[in-house]
């Protein structure tokens, strides 16, 4: 077994904030466990709600950053747009 990070968890990446609202635990081909987090987020180019699913286990934690309308992979992120997560839960969920 391993443990399950809680939800409301807040990860930080480069001043972006990632609220944790889901924890998918299942079970490989192998038998081993692993894990999927959802992350909800403000789009850092339109503020939007959106959910960004990621591996629980790897140390590297590297989100998306917008919305699958602004979605710009490896492009930079300007001014980041910050909304409180409890406006993106109402939102999104
Ligand atoms: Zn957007």
């Amino acid at each position: 077994m391993i443990d399950l990070p809680a939800l409301g968890i807040v990860r930080d990446y480069v001043g972006q904030q990632y609220l944790l609202v889901g924890v998918h635990q299942y079970m490989r081909a192998d038998e081993s466990d692993a894990l999927i987090l959802t992350w909800l987020a403000a789009c850092a180019t339109c503020g939007a709600a959106f959910t960004f699913k990621g591996p629980g286990r790897t140390i590297k934690f590297q989100p998306s950053r917008r919305c699958q309308k602004h979605k710009r992979p490896g492009q930079r992120v300007g001014k980041l747009i910050t909304r409180p997560f409890a406006d993106l839960v109402r939102e999104a969920l």
